[in-house]
């Protein structure tokens, strides 16, 4: 018996293989849940290519995460395939933000950091609010962080969404766990995905992070932080929301 047996989850955000979607999928889907993905645009696709890849080929939605037709629509379409939700996965952030990383913190512009804090912090507002006619019953709503408590090398304003993103979690755990629903992030040491090659000088903060994690890390092993998402998912917390778990091989803990 897995540890999601019996429940229908959403993973939205999986592109390419490399996602942490994708391992999140994969790893959900051995541990006995049905498992839906999403995608958007152009890349719908690939999605659909690289649904086949996971043990059993889940159906793929379009979501746009800005678009608020594919927000009131997503309960109907999720309910062609399921009748409710007992999770949901936000790992989708800012596809293409050139002006906003690699040091451009002093000239990032406004309109590009808006639709960034769109994209990777506010949607996660608009999915759980699209999917809490599906969990009626309550469930668990996960995201992806890259911690923002520092100011990190090249990050600029993606740090800032995602510090916006780890407020949206706790203000959702606010307001959703009454009605059962747990809301929760894990926040992920640096992976090799596509997300990440977009930010000029990932290289280095990989090195770094070899160097001082406890645990060491791997950046191509997307497994770990895939396990802590199904494990937030599971019936094994039932009594956390608002919270933030690392996966970053221990960096966070450590000083000089
Ligand atoms: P990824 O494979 O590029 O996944 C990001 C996903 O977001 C892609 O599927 C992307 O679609 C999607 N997306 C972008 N704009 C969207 C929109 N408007 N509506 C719906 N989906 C949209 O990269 P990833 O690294 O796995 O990222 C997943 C999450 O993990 C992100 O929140 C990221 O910040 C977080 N994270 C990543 C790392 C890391 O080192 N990689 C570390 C910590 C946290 P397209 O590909 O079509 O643009």
């Amino acid at each position: 018996m897995g540890i999601l047996e019996g429940k229908t989850i959403l993973v939205a955000g999986v592109t390419m293989d490399t996602s942490i979607g994708f391992a999140t999928a994969k790893v959900a889907q051995q541990q006995g849940a049905t498992v839906l993905i999403s995608n958007f645009g152009r890349a719908l696709g690939i999605t659909r290519r690289i649904a086949k890849r996971l043990p059993t080929e889940p159906p793929v939605l379009e979501l746009d995460v800005t678009d608020p037709d594919h927000l009131a629509g997503l309960a109907d379409h999720v309910r062609e395939h399921a009748d409710h939700l007992d999770g949901v996965v936000h790992s989708i952030a800012y596809g293409n933000p050139e002006t906003l990383l690699g040091g451009k913190f002093l000239t990032g512009p406004w309109d590009d950091v808006a639709q960034a804090v769109q994209v990777s912090a506010y949607s996660l507002k608009s999915l759980a609010v699209a999917c809490q006619p599906l969990m009626s019953s309550g469930g668990s709503i996960v995201g992806l962080t890259f911690d923002a408590t520092t100011a990190w090398p090249a990050y600029d304003w993606m740090g800032v969404a995602k510090a916006g993103l780890e407020s949206t979690s706790r203000y959702l755990a606010r307001d959703l766990g009454p009605e059962g629903i747990r809301c929760n992030l894990v926040s992920a040491g640096p992976l090799k995905t596509l997300a990440a090659k977009a930010i000029p000088g990932f290289e280095d903060m990989e090195s770094t992070w070899k160097d001082r994690a406890p645990l060491g890390w791997d950046e191509s092993d997307h497994e770990p932080t895939a396990r802590a998402v199904v494990a937030l998912l599971s019936d094994f917390f039932p009594a956390t929301t608002g919270e933030i778990v690392h996966v970053d091989g221990g960096y966070h803990a450590m000083g000089m």
